[in-house]
């Protein structure tokens, strides 16, 4: 009997903070929802004259890659475009150069060809032979504000399925 009423209890606390729906998210142009994105990095990654909208609060990023917008804030109506931002999106379409790794320019291409040419297998080849991943401050360059391993690692992946 005891057992049972323990059974019950034991996955509400989980339940509750799973909770965190946020419908405020979606794009106001495709309507896809985006992914947060920190302040700092959307202020690093405007265009000079346009720094001064960005204003102090976060910003979402559209993942939509046919989609023009970039950051917008839901609340304040406030967003940019790829034209307003100073680095391509790689995901975006039509992205050139395409970006793996921000903080040190390297490009998908670089990888995919560091893979097949000179037998890069894993991040740390990747590191040695195109330099990526050095001096790193993601938070600031890379338009997610994220590290970019998840990047380069998928670039590998792409360049070790061509072989
Ligand atoms: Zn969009």
């Amino acid at each position: 009997m005891t057992k049972e009423i323990l059974n019950k209890s034991c996955c509400r606390g989980k339940i509750e903070s799973s909770r965190k729906i946020e419908d405020n998210n979606l794009c106001p142009v495709c309507k896809t929802s985006g992914v947060k994105v920190k302040n700092i990095t959307v202020r690093h990654l405007i265009v000079d004259t346009l720094t001064e909208l960005v204003g102090d609060m976060d910003y979402y990023i559209c993942m939509n890659e046919e989609c023009d917008i970039v950051y917008y804030n839901p609340e304040s109506g406030v967003k940019f475009n790829k034209q307003q931002v100073k680095v391509p999106i790689w995901f975006k379409k039509d992205a050139n150069p395409k970006f793996a790794c921000y903080c040190s320019k390297v490009t998908e291409e670089q990888i995919i060809n560091a893979v097949i040419k000179d037998g890069a297998k894993t991040i740390k080849d990747i590191i040695n032979i195109t330099g990526a991943m050095k001096n790193a401050q993601c938070q600031k360059n890379n338009p997610l504000g994220k590290c970019c391993h998840k990047i380069i690692q998928e670039a590998i992946d792409k360049g070790l399925s061509m072989k």
